[in-house]
């Protein structure tokens, strides 16, 4: 018996001692308190000759009272006599303390009443009753309680600890195939080799050649990654054994290392398949990297390698990981015979968007003039997810508005309710309303008068929420896979353009900036310690080693000296500071436009991409004029 199973026998007698306790001493007292009555009116009903049936137990003396002859209190409604059973049930039964009544059995015998002792828990039934009952409540909710946590005798369950939690999907069931995943061109081709293999291992053996029995897929969150290990079962027509990372390190210590065993013992029966284990850097992480020594990881982890060592070459299990976070990877995961393939899934090129796009649109009708491909255009640096999302819900709005079909406003609109979240409905005070406009026209006339920056699509001061108070989108005209350092200049300058106008116009700062300051400042620190755009630090790069996909902020190296981090800060100040002179300088130069764009922003609320280029275009036409 495992760890885990020791610890479940204890946990169940526990719950049954528990239940027991419970059942004594909280839910009878409490039962044979209802409808419990003081000895002098048992007296009265037995005088009065009410007394039916008596039961005579240690301490209490239930009975149960003759139907009354009353008036019938019964309430009547247009003429029909509604039944009030409920009332007629409270007072038929009644319970007394039993106090000493030398007299008790002579008053029951000569007043000719039945009656009888029940000691405690005489029968079957009154013990299933006094302790089953109560017991019941307690029994469902422990049920659903496990259940949640993995079903009650299934694999995973209470009375398996120890075992696997894999769920097993035949091929077919999972349903998925390549023709329902887009833009996975690179993926799927590596994916093919694995395919063939799992269709018929034996034609690989007869050639002596091996296969690699772990893939990682390593990618970005919401890239496909989980889609693409189902495409792989689906289409190889192979069970499919899904896990997630995270499920495997249990509460319970000491049941990881037993999943993985159970968990490879059942995939091996069923070959060929595919195990995929998501989010494998749960249990994968560098043992280096886990401070606190979690040794329930570590144990899980060992077993996982030991499993994949103990693999006969080519036995049709194939195992896939997915993780988003391959950096911090043990190393001896890597290694040949373990996952010594890795495929990376890639955010989608424009291309691959309109495909995901065209997937997640399949049974959504369509009107005439929307275009996919310029919908793809718009979206860079946007995961699968996102535009399935998007697809979602361009049809939610036209569902609402009862169209009969989406248009190319819903995707529109699709779009900034991903990236800026639903309008809130809580209105801003003119006063806020007047800052918010300022900044966000801020933002927006930097973006128009630097060159080299995004197109401004919409400015908007109706908050959203994702707590924004207001935005201003840009929309990339193509996907971008190297960035120079005028550009990062430019990017920084709009995110303070909004600082930018507050400084100018109102003389100091508000807190609506809070964001673009961090941003602006991660994107200069990363300019200094990462990409050596420094001339003071030279081509030198500080940065610790960040994460690849999850973003997050980027540290210096633990053995940078003291001198290097005050002259980094220094820099990274630098860079900030020039920044946002840069916009002050700019929005100083078209202050005119800056309160003419923030006035209409004020009464309309929304300014589109046409209507600020057409007042910019004015301007520099003026401009030029002078
Ligand atoms: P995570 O790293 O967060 O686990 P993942 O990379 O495993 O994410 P999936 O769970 O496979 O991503 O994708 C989430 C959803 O996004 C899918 O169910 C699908 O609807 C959609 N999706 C993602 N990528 C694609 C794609 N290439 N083609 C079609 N749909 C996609």
């Amino acid at each position: 018996m495992d760890k885990g199973q020791k610890f479940s026998v204890w946990f169940f007698l526990g719950a049954l001692i528990f239940a027991w306790l419970f059942a004594e001493y909280i839910y009878k007292p409490y039962a044979e308190k209802q409808g419990e009555v003081p000895y002098s009116e048992f007296l009265a009903d037995l005088d009065a000759s009410n007394v039916e049936k008596v039961d005579i137990t240690e301490g209490r003396i239930t009975y149960a009272v003759k139907e009354t002859t009353s008036p019938d209190k019964r309430p009547i409604v247009g003429g029909v006599i509604l039944s009030n059973k409920k009332n007629k049930k409270t007072e038929n039964l009644k319970s007394v303390v039993r106090l000493t009544d030398p007299f008790l059995i002579e008053r029951l015998a000569s007043a000719d009443i039945e009656f009888g002792g029940i000691a405690k828990h005489d029968t079957i039934i009154d013990l299933f009753m006094g302790i089953m009952l109560p017991l019941l409540p307690l029994m469902i909710i422990w049920y659903l309680i496990f259940r949640n946590m993995g079903g009650v005798g299934g694999a995973g369950g209470i009375f398996s600890f120890g075992r696997s939690r894999a769920k097993e999907l035949q091929g077919e069931m999972t349903g998925v195939h390549f023709s329902d995943i887009g833009g996975a061109g690179e993926a799927e081709v590596e994916l093919r080799e694995i395919i063939d293999f799992l269709k018929d291992p034996k034609r690989f053996d007869k050639f002596g050649a091996k296969l690699p029995r772990g893939v990682l897929l390593v990618g970005p969150p919401g890239t496909g990654k989980t889609l693409l290990a189902k495409a792989t079962a689906g289409e190889a027509d192979v069970p499919f054994f899904f896990i997630t990372g995270s499920s495997f390190v249990e509460m319970f210590v000491g049941v990881g290392a037993a999943r993985v065993r159970d968990l490879f013992d059942q995939a091996k029966k069923k070959a060929p398949c595919i195990i995929f284990v998501d989010e494998i850097d749960a249990i994968g992480q560098s043992r280096m990297n886990v401070y606190n020594g979690n040794s329930e990881q570590e144990n899980t982890l060992n077993q996982l390698l030991a499993e994949m060592d103990g693999f006969e070459d080519n036995n049709g299990v194939v195992i896939m990981g997915a993780t988003n976070r391959p950096e911090i990877l043990d190393q001896a995961l890597m290694r040949p015979g373990r996952f010594d393939r890795q495929i990376q899934v890639v955010l989608p090129t424009e291309e691959g968007r309109e495909e995901i796009l065209k997937i997640h649109t399949k049974k959504v009708p369509l009107a005439p003039e929307v275009d996919l491909r310029s919908v793809a255009k718009v979206t860079p640096g946007f995961s699968g997810a996102d535009l399935a999302n998007i697809a979602n819900e361009a049809a939610l709005l036209a569902a609402r508005h009862k169209a009969e079909k989406v248009s190319p406003n819903d995707f529109d609109l699709a779009i900034e309710r991903v990236v800026a979240g639903l309008q809130r409905k809580t209105p801003l005070t003119p006063e806020i309303r007047k800052k918010v406009a300022y900044h966000e026209t801020g933002h927006a006339l930097v973006a128009c008068y630097l060159p080299g920056s995004d197109p401004v699509h919409k400015v908007s001061i109706i908050p959203t929420t994702k707590g924004a108070l207001g935005y201003t989108m840009q929309r990339p005209t193509e996907d971008q896979y190297l960035v120079s350092e005028n550009e990062l200049k430019t990017r920084m300058a709009v995110m303070l353009g909004g600082r930018a106008a507050e400084l100018l116009v109102f003389n100091e700062p508000t807190t609506g900036a809070s964001n673009d300051l961090e941003r602006a400042t991660e994107t200069a620190r990363r300019m200094v310690i990462e990409f050596g755009m420094s001339s003071k630090l030279g081509p030198v790069r500080y940065a610790a080693p960040a994460m690849m996909y999850l973003g997050g902020a980027t540290h210096i190296r633990e053995d940078t000296g003291d001198d290097t981090a005050v002259v980094i800060d220094a820099e990274i100040r630098r860079l900030v500071t020039e920044a946002q002179e840069h916009a002050i300088n700019i929005l100083k130069e078209h202050e005119k436009i800056l309160h003419e764009v923030a006035g209409i922003l004020q009464e309309k609320e929304v300014i589109n991409h046409e209507e600020i280029q057409a007042i910019v275009d004015r301007d520099k036409v003026e401009a030029q004029s002078e």
